[in-house]
């Protein structure tokens, strides 16, 4: 397995949440890039971007490509709730202890560097009806331990106003190293 995948939501057919003239797709890709360059300086090749351009991956071939190949995966993505959510929300499996820790570290870069609040829905991952994740790239990726990453909401402006691409994509990468490294220390 290889250390780490970075996807970057949506693509191609399906722009994600679509608000006030910013497409999700495009956002999640330019942030999970420059964190994918940012973590390539430490990690090598043992670190790959999943979508690198404006083109669809259904939930299957996105899943194959991350599926037991990487340790860990941190898909990228932006949220929208009508225009009445706010800040930032890292969502582990329900099944992932690791995942929790690392979504946690996560999320408190982001709302650091950003000055946005933690929003606590689905913090310790969310369920669904059959007793398993709700979000298939939990269901579907196998033993690689992932995490997704809402890193404010999109159909806000306020939160809009706080998002810097590059302490957004800081926060990501410094975020994952930290936890690497107190995965070394114990
Ligand atoms: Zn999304």
């Amino acid at each position: 397995m290889k250390l780490l995948a970075i996807d970057a939501g949506h693509g191609g057919k399906d722009p994600g949440a679509v608000s006030n003239g910013y497409l999700e797709k495009e956002l999640n890709l330019i942030i999970a890039r420059r964190a994918y360059n940012i973590l390539k300086e430490k990690y090598k090749n043992q670190i790959d971007l999943i979508r690198d351009g404006d083109y669809s991956l259904n939930h299957k071939l996105r899943t194959k490509k991350i599926k037991n190949k990487y340790k860990y995966c941190l898909s990228i993505h932006l949220n929208a709730y009508n225009g009445k959510g706010t800040g930032v929300l890292t969502i582990p499996s329900i099944f992932s202890q690791r995942g929790k820790i690392l979504a946690k570290i996560i999320a408190d870069e982001i709302s650091n560097g950003l000055g946005l609040k933690i929003n606590t829905y689905y913090q310790n991952g969310r369920k669904g009806k059959t007793g398993l994740d709700y979000y298939y790239m939990h269901r579907l990726t196998g033993k690689t331990t992932t995490i997704i990453v809402e890193v404010c909401f999109l159909d806000n402006l306020e939160d809009m106003k706080k998002l810097n691409i590059e302490s957004a994509s800081r926060a990501i990468a410094y975020g994952f190293e930290k936890f690497m490294l107190e995965r070394i220390k114990g």
